[in-house]
Order: C-alpha cells, then sequence, then structure tokens
C-alpha cells in the first residue's frame, strides 16, 4: 500500500493567495463594470531590461547552432555568472565571498525550500512571524513540527515583529539551530541594521546555529548604511547561507534565475559533535538533484552586471520606489502607520481592524486588492501589505479611490 507522508496533512489548507483570489472572482461577477487594480501578489509588472533581453536572444541564438550548442552546463551556475556575482554582489561591499561559493539556481523559493534537508529532523527552528510562507510550510513537510493550533505549529519558535521591535526580532532567550531572515523583509518592508545584524551573528556563533538570510530585496536598498549582504557582518561566513533571487531585482520571475551562497567556512555539526561543511552537503544535494539552470538565462541573468545592464535595473527599481514613495506618503496622510516602503517594495500598514474586514473594504470600496497580514502569521493581524509592483498610473488611481473609500 502507498502511504502518503503524514507532515502534509498538518499543513493548514488556507492558502492565503487563493482565498483572495477567491474573493476577488466573487466580487468582479458581482461587479462586472467596476475597475479592479492589484497591489496584492508579490510579483513585478515591468518588462526584463533590453540588456537581459538581448543577452537571452543571444544566448537562444547560440543554443542553435553548430560548435556554440551547450548541453549539461554546470550544475553550480557557468563561471561567468558565478563571478560577476562574487565580484559585484559581494566582493565590491567588502564581503568575502568567492565565485566556488555562489550556487545557480531557478529560483530563490526552491532553495530556501531545499536546503532544510541538509539538517537533522529534530533540530529547533526560528521563524519569523510574519513570515515568508514557504520557510514554515517547508519544515511542516519536512516533519518539523506538529499540528497548527490557532495558527501556529508546535515546535517552532516564532519571532515575532510587532511596531514595538519595528519588526525586526532580537535573537531569543532561548537555544535555537536553525533561523529565517529576511531583509528587506517580505511581507513588512523593514530592513535590519548593521548592529541588529550582528546581534544575529554573535548569537548563532554562540549557539552553533545557522541563519539562513533570505535577500531577495536587496537592490532595493537606497539607505548606504543599510547592509545588502549579512556577509557584511563581521563572523557571518561562519554561520550564515544567503539567498538572493534575479526575480524581483531584475524581473526574472518568469524567466527564473537566483542563486544562494555557501560560504565554505559554514559547518553543521553531526551527532558526534564533528563538524562538516555545508558547503560539500549542499554541492552534493545541488548536484544530484538539480541539473543547472538554462544557458540562455544564465546570459540574461550575467547582463544585470554588464554594459547598460546596471543602470537599466536601476531604472525599473526607482520606478517602483517612485510608486512605493507615493503610497508611504498617501496611507501616512490617511493617519495610517506605515512600515517598509522606502527599502523595500512592500508597505506594511496597520489597519485599525481586522485584516481581512480591511481586505474586503479596499475590494469592495475601492477596487483595490491588498493582501491581508493575517496571511503571514498571527502578528500579521490587523496590517495589510501594498505592492509597489505596477504602473505609475496604477498606483496613483488606486489611491485616489482608496482616500475616497476611507474618508
Ligand atoms: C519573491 C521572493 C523570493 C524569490 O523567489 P524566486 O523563487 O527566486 O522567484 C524569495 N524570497 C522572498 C521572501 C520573496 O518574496
Amino acid at each position: 500500500m502507498i502511504k502518503i507522508n503524514e507532515n502534509y496533512l498538518k499543513l493548514t489548507s488556507s492558502y492565503l493567495f487563493a482565498e483572495i483570489a477567491r474573493r476577488v472572482e466573487a466580487f468582479r461577477q458581482q461587479n462586472p463594470q467596476k475597475e479592479i487594480i492589484r497591489l496584492g501578489i508579490g510579483d513585478v509588472t515591468k518588462p526584463l531590461p533590453r540588456a537581459c533581453v538581448d543577452a537571452f536572444r543571444k544566448g537562444v541564438d547560440e543554443m542553435g547552432e553548430e560548435g556554440a550548442f551547450r548541453g549539461y552546463g554546470p550544475e553550480q551556475g557557468y563561471g561567468f555568472l558565478r563571478e560577476q556575482i562574487a565580484r559585484c554582489d559581494f566582493q565590491a561591499r567588502k564581503a568575502d565571498i568567492s565565485a566556488d561559493e555562489v550556487f545557480v539556481s531557478d529560483g530563490a523559493k526552491c532553495d530556501t525550500g531545499n536546503i532544510q534537508e541538509l539538517f537533522a529532523g529534530d533540530i529547533v527552528v526560528a521563524v519569523p512571524d510574519p513570515v515568508y510562507p514557504v520557510y514554515v510550510d517547508t519544515n511542516v513537510m519536512a516533519g518539523r513540527t506538529e499540528k497548527s493550533v490557532d495558527g501556529r505549529y508546535g515546535g517552532l519558535v516564532y519571532l515575532e515583529g510587532t511596531p514595538a521591535n519595528g519588526f525586526v526580532p532580537a535573537p531569543p532567550n532561548q537555544r535555537v539551530d536553525l533561523i529565517y531572515l529576511c531583509y528587506p523583509n517580505n511581507p513588512t518592508g523593514a530592513t535590519a541594521t548593521r548592529e541588529q545584524l550582528k546581534a544575529w551573528v554573535d548569537y548563532a556563533r554562540a549557539e552553533k546555529a545557522l541563519i539562513l538570510f533570505d535577500a531577495a530585496y536587496e537592490s532595493f536598498i537606497s539607505d548606504p548604511s543599510i547592509p545588502h549582504s549579512i556577509y557584511e557582518i563581521e563572523g557571518a561566513r561562519d554561520v550564515a547561507i544567503e539567498f538572493r533571487s534575479f526575480s524581483k531585482t531584475a524581473g526574472f520571475t518568469g524567466a527564473r534565475c537566483a542563486f544562494t551562497v555557501v560560504p565554505k567556512s559554514c559547518v553543521a555539526y553531526a551527532g558526534d559533535g564533528t563538524a562538516h561543511a555545508i558547503h560539500g552537503l549542499w554541492n552534493r544535494r545541488h548536484t544530484t538533484k538539480f541539473n543547472g539552470v538554462s544557458y540562455p538565462v544564465q546570459r540574461a541573468a550575467e547582463a544585470v552586471y554588464l554594459g547598460d545592464g546596471p543602470s537599466q535595473v536601476r531604472e525599473i527599481i526607482n520606478c517602483y520606489m517612485a510608486n512605493a514613495k507615493l503610497i508611504k506618503d498617501k496611507m501616512s496622510s490617511l493617519g495610517y502607520s506605515c512600515t517598509g516602503g522606502v527599502n523595500a517594495p512592500y508597505i506594511w500598514i496597520e489597519c485599525k481592524s481586522d485584516s481581512w474586514k480591511f481586505f474586503d473594504m479596499l475590494l469592495n470600496d475601492a477596487g483595490v486588492v491588498c493582501t491581508p497580514g493575517a496571511g503571514f502569521g498571527r502578528c500579521g493581524e490587523g496590517f495589510i501589505r501594498i505592492s509597489a509592483f505596477n504602473s505609475r498610473e496604477n498606483v496613483e488611481k488606486a489611491l485616489s479611490k482608496i482616500e475616497e473609500a476611507v474618508k
């Protein structure tokens, strides 16, 4: 008899974005003439930068040419891309990372989900609340939790983000072994200072713990004092893995390219106390279960670093961040307290009511789709997330409709 992994039965079924889609569809059917503006799901709206499209196309052409054609590439990614990443994203910021510590992949979602299989089943896992749900659900699937009670899984340690700590929780007063951090944060848009990250690195070193640092939104940082990488913090190389993605940075949500940095000095421990380099384990997993990102896509990603690429990327990010400022300024002027929107494309808004109620109000009275904070965890209740990923025109229209609706 084929048996299931019963951990899957622990997963709470109402998936946030499915429920949003259901409510939006119901509204659409009842109000077919009303316009709906989506500031909900975290997907980009602008097309790939020109430089990436040109490199992508050139890569495709090469694949059709005798002599230039490429079959299986290195699972870890082509050297041309890994070297640009190490140089431009890390060494240029005085973060000591080399090309062979960079693993190119088809997504930071898969990498953050897959990495936990390297670690034992009985470790203590800490996740932020509010949280990017992938961190939680993949650990539930792996059997590291008990069942969910009132929206929280037994066995997980929840790092609470609240207005009191500016949505940047400090290390806990208990021992945890694996820590998920995401800065700039999805959904709150909060960023961590150098001192705050240093506290986590010190904690991880003292506890022999490991930090999984999701920096998918680092390119939205404009404040020069905010670190882009955890490796800008002294000592982080021994206790942190970093996830990056071209998805939000350069519009690769559909094209798919990301990377994970596993420093060679980063270790985890066997039951007998011996230290093992995580680099070797991840390399083993990556080469066994993954066959690399397609050549044209890696050429397109490389273009982010070359010639006109950086300025084209910057221009797109500036457009989104101009939207973010409009949203933040308007919602603040309407009396809502807002986090994010300065170094991140998300604005986290205290809605002074039940977050699904506020969602329904925005949908019904303004035709605007946001994301209710409750979908990101218990600490998200009372908040909504508005995303800056849309056209300027739509953002302006949405804000004037929101203004009318809440007045
Ligand atoms: C969008 C996002 C990612 C990127 O996922 P990809 O699989 O690379 O598209 C990673 N982490 C967070 C928190 C995100 O919001």
